[in-house]
Protein backbone atom coordinates (compact mmCIF):
# COMPACT_ATOMS: atom_id res chain seq x y z
CA UNK A 1 0.00 0.00 0.00
CA UNK A 2 1.19 3.34 -1.05
CA UNK A 3 1.70 6.16 1.68
CA UNK A 4 -1.34 8.17 -0.59
CA UNK A 5 -3.59 5.06 0.09
CA UNK A 6 -2.84 4.81 3.12
CA UNK A 7 -3.39 8.01 4.38
CA UNK A 8 -6.79 7.93 2.40
CA UNK A 9 -8.95 7.69 5.10
CA UNK A 10 -12.37 7.50 3.27
CA UNK A 11 -12.49 3.64 2.43
CA UNK A 12 -15.63 2.26 1.41
CA UNK A 13 -17.33 6.04 0.49
CA UNK A 14 -18.20 4.68 -2.80
CA UNK A 15 -20.62 2.05 -1.18
CA UNK A 16 -22.71 4.58 1.35
CA UNK A 17 -26.33 5.40 0.36
CA UNK A 18 -26.48 9.33 0.41
CA UNK A 19 -29.90 10.58 1.13
CA UNK A 20 -31.78 12.52 -1.35
CA UNK A 21 -32.65 15.53 1.19
CA UNK A 22 -33.65 17.60 -1.23
CA UNK A 23 -36.60 15.35 -2.65
CA UNK A 24 -38.03 14.60 0.97
CA UNK A 25 -41.77 13.13 0.98
CA UNK A 26 -44.29 16.13 1.65
CA UNK A 27 -47.22 14.20 1.93
CA UNK A 28 -48.44 11.38 4.70
CA UNK A 29 -48.98 8.81 1.53
CA UNK A 30 -45.30 9.59 -0.03
CA UNK A 31 -44.11 9.59 4.31
CA UNK A 32 -45.68 5.75 4.38
CA UNK A 33 -44.71 4.16 1.49
CA UNK A 34 -40.80 5.67 2.12
CA UNK A 35 -40.55 3.80 5.75
CA UNK A 36 -42.32 0.24 3.67
CA UNK A 37 -39.62 0.78 1.23
CA UNK A 38 -36.94 1.03 3.69
CA UNK A 39 -38.43 -1.30 6.06
CA UNK A 40 -39.62 -4.54 4.54
CA UNK A 41 -36.42 -5.74 2.13
CA UNK A 42 -36.30 -9.46 1.87
CA UNK A 43 -33.69 -9.76 4.87
CA UNK A 44 -36.19 -8.62 7.52
CA UNK A 45 -38.06 -11.78 6.97
CA UNK A 46 -34.92 -14.42 6.65
CA UNK A 47 -34.41 -13.36 10.21
CA UNK A 48 -37.97 -14.14 11.29
CA UNK A 49 -37.65 -17.43 9.27
CA UNK A 50 -34.49 -18.50 11.17
CA UNK A 51 -36.17 -16.80 15.04
CA UNK A 52 -39.19 -18.70 14.46
CA UNK A 53 -37.20 -22.02 13.70
CA UNK A 54 -35.24 -21.92 16.70
CA UNK A 55 -37.68 -20.93 18.51
CA UNK A 56 -39.83 -24.77 17.21
CA UNK A 57 -36.15 -26.04 18.09
CA UNK A 58 -36.06 -25.51 21.37
CA UNK A 59 -40.03 -25.77 21.88
CA UNK A 60 -40.74 -29.15 20.00
CA UNK A 61 -37.73 -30.58 19.12
CA UNK A 62 -35.47 -30.16 22.50
CA UNK A 63 -32.61 -28.59 20.75
CA UNK A 64 -32.21 -25.74 23.08
CA UNK A 65 -29.04 -23.84 22.48
CA UNK A 66 -28.96 -21.44 26.25
CA UNK A 67 -29.28 -22.82 29.24
CA UNK A 68 -30.88 -21.68 32.45
CA UNK A 69 -28.08 -21.05 35.01
CA UNK A 70 -28.21 -20.69 37.67
CA UNK A 71 -30.93 -23.68 37.52
CA UNK A 72 -28.79 -25.87 34.66
CA UNK A 73 -25.29 -26.40 34.60
CA UNK A 74 -22.83 -27.45 32.11
CA UNK A 75 -20.33 -29.78 32.98
CA UNK A 76 -17.39 -28.98 33.29
CA UNK A 77 -13.85 -30.24 32.58
CA UNK A 78 -11.86 -32.48 34.88
CA UNK A 79 -8.85 -30.31 34.45
CA UNK A 80 -10.79 -27.52 35.33
CA UNK A 81 -8.57 -25.44 38.11
CA UNK A 82 -11.89 -24.54 40.15
CA UNK A 83 -12.33 -23.44 44.36
CA UNK A 84 -10.13 -26.16 45.83
CA UNK A 85 -11.24 -29.42 48.01
CA UNK A 86 -9.36 -31.08 50.64
CA UNK A 87 -9.62 -34.67 50.78
CA UNK A 88 -9.93 -37.20 53.53
CA UNK A 89 -8.85 -40.65 53.23
CA UNK A 90 -11.25 -42.86 52.56
CA UNK A 91 -10.46 -45.81 54.99
CA UNK A 92 -10.39 -43.89 58.26
CA UNK A 93 -11.70 -40.52 57.65
CA UNK A 94 -8.71 -38.61 58.58
CA UNK A 95 -7.33 -35.48 56.64
CA UNK A 96 -4.96 -36.58 53.76
CA UNK A 97 -2.68 -33.52 54.49
CA UNK A 98 0.49 -34.64 56.13
CA UNK A 99 1.41 -30.80 56.53
CA UNK A 100 4.42 -31.07 54.30
CA UNK A 101 4.30 -27.32 53.29
CA UNK A 102 5.44 -27.39 49.50
CA UNK A 103 2.03 -25.91 48.15
CA UNK A 104 2.33 -23.27 50.71
CA UNK A 105 5.99 -23.04 49.23
CA UNK A 106 5.11 -23.75 45.63
CA UNK A 107 2.29 -20.90 45.70
CA UNK A 108 3.73 -17.94 43.23
CA UNK A 109 0.60 -15.81 44.89
CA UNK A 110 1.82 -16.42 48.25
CA UNK A 111 -1.67 -17.31 48.89
CA UNK A 112 -1.18 -20.52 51.43
CA UNK A 113 -0.77 -20.01 55.05
CA UNK A 114 -0.11 -22.67 57.00
CA UNK A 115 0.74 -24.04 60.50
CA UNK A 116 1.36 -27.27 62.05
CA UNK A 117 2.09 -28.68 65.09
CA UNK A 118 2.95 -32.36 66.71
CA UNK A 119 0.25 -34.20 68.40
CA UNK A 120 0.37 -36.17 71.39
CA UNK A 121 1.71 -39.57 69.30
CA UNK A 122 4.41 -37.41 67.79
CA UNK A 123 2.97 -37.11 64.34
CA UNK A 124 2.36 -33.92 62.44
CA UNK A 125 -0.88 -32.26 62.24
CA UNK A 126 -2.20 -29.63 60.47
CA UNK A 127 -3.62 -26.95 62.68
CA UNK A 128 -4.01 -24.34 60.35
CA UNK A 129 -4.61 -24.23 56.97
CA UNK A 130 -6.09 -21.31 54.79
CA UNK A 131 -6.15 -19.74 51.35
CA UNK A 132 -6.45 -16.09 50.34
CA UNK A 133 -9.00 -16.53 47.35
CA UNK A 134 -8.50 -12.85 47.13
CA UNK A 135 -4.86 -13.45 45.57
CA UNK A 136 -5.38 -16.90 44.26
CA UNK A 137 -4.57 -17.14 40.43
CA UNK A 138 -5.88 -20.93 39.84
CA UNK A 139 -2.60 -22.06 38.72
CA UNK A 140 -2.70 -25.24 40.20
CA UNK A 141 0.93 -25.33 41.36
CA UNK A 142 -0.44 -26.18 44.92
CA UNK A 143 -2.53 -29.29 43.45
CA UNK A 144 0.28 -30.24 41.39
CA UNK A 145 2.93 -30.37 43.80
CA UNK A 146 0.85 -32.44 46.53
CA UNK A 147 2.61 -36.01 47.05
CA UNK A 148 -0.82 -36.92 48.95
CA UNK A 149 -3.54 -35.70 46.45
CA UNK A 150 -4.82 -34.08 49.37
CA UNK A 151 -5.81 -30.75 48.18
CA UNK A 152 -7.36 -30.39 44.65
CA UNK A 153 -9.55 -28.16 42.50
CA UNK A 154 -12.81 -29.19 42.63
CA UNK A 155 -15.87 -28.47 40.82
CA UNK A 156 -17.33 -25.33 42.81
CA UNK A 157 -16.30 -22.76 40.04
CA UNK A 158 -18.49 -19.60 41.45
CA UNK A 159 -15.71 -17.68 43.11
CA UNK A 160 -17.93 -14.82 43.88
CA UNK A 161 -18.55 -13.69 47.76
CA UNK A 162 -19.86 -11.30 49.78
CA UNK A 163 -16.56 -11.55 51.93
CA UNK A 164 -12.56 -11.98 51.93
CA UNK A 165 -13.18 -14.32 53.88
CA UNK A 166 -15.44 -17.13 52.21
CA UNK A 167 -13.94 -20.20 51.38
CA UNK A 168 -10.77 -19.78 52.68
CA UNK A 169 -10.51 -22.09 55.39
CA UNK A 170 -9.51 -25.87 55.35
CA UNK A 171 -12.85 -26.70 57.25
CA UNK A 172 -14.66 -24.88 54.82
CA UNK A 173 -12.56 -27.08 51.88
CA UNK A 174 -12.38 -29.75 54.09
CA UNK A 175 -14.86 -33.02 52.57
CA UNK A 176 -17.60 -33.08 55.62
CA UNK A 177 -17.08 -36.40 57.82
CA UNK A 178 -21.00 -37.16 57.15
CA UNK A 179 -20.52 -37.15 52.95
CA UNK A 180 -17.47 -39.30 52.77
CA UNK A 181 -18.80 -41.28 51.10
CA UNK A 182 -19.41 -39.14 48.15
CA UNK A 183 -16.00 -38.10 48.17
CA UNK A 184 -15.26 -38.74 44.23
CA UNK A 185 -11.71 -39.71 43.75
CA UNK A 186 -9.87 -37.10 42.05
CA UNK A 187 -9.33 -37.05 38.03
CA UNK A 188 -7.86 -33.59 37.85
CA UNK A 189 -5.25 -31.64 37.68
CA UNK A 190 -1.89 -33.01 39.22
CA UNK A 191 -3.90 -36.37 39.56
CA UNK A 192 -2.17 -39.58 38.76
CA UNK A 193 -2.86 -40.98 35.24
CA UNK A 194 -5.54 -43.87 35.54
CA UNK A 195 -2.70 -46.24 33.81
CA UNK A 196 -0.13 -45.20 36.62
CA UNK A 197 -0.57 -48.86 38.12
CA UNK A 198 0.83 -50.29 34.74
CA UNK A 199 3.74 -47.96 34.47
CA UNK A 200 4.98 -48.90 38.36
CA UNK A 201 7.75 -51.33 37.56
CA UNK A 202 8.52 -54.44 39.90
CA UNK A 203 11.47 -53.95 42.76
CA UNK A 204 14.42 -56.32 42.59
CA UNK A 205 14.48 -58.51 45.66
CA UNK A 206 17.50 -58.15 45.82
CA UNK A 207 17.54 -54.35 46.46
S1 LIG B 1 -3.84 -22.41 42.63
FE1 LIG B 1 -1.83 -21.39 42.48
S2 LIG B 1 -2.16 -19.37 43.37
FE2 LIG B 1 -3.91 -20.63 44.02
S3 LIG B 1 -3.31 -21.47 46.01
FE3 LIG B 1 -2.67 -22.97 44.46
S4 LIG B 1 -0.52 -22.46 43.97
FE4 LIG B 1 -1.45 -20.67 45.03
S1 LIG C 1 1.29 -30.26 49.58
FE1 LIG C 1 -0.52 -31.49 50.14
S2 LIG C 1 0.15 -32.71 51.90
FE2 LIG C 1 1.65 -31.03 51.67
S3 LIG C 1 0.87 -29.40 53.03
FE3 LIG C 1 0.01 -29.01 50.98
S4 LIG C 1 -1.98 -30.04 50.98
FE4 LIG C 1 -0.82 -30.85 52.71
Amino acid sequence: MSLEQFKNRNVGTQNYVKLDLDHSPTSGWCQFKQVVKRTFKPELFVGLWVTLREMGNALFRGKMHTTQYPFEKLPISPRYRAIHDMLRLMESGNYRCIGCGLCEKICISNCITMETKYDENQRKEVSEYTINFGRCIFCGYCAEVCPELAIVHGQRYETASEQRASFSLFEDMLTPIDQLNLQQEYQGFGAVSPNADENIKKTPLAY
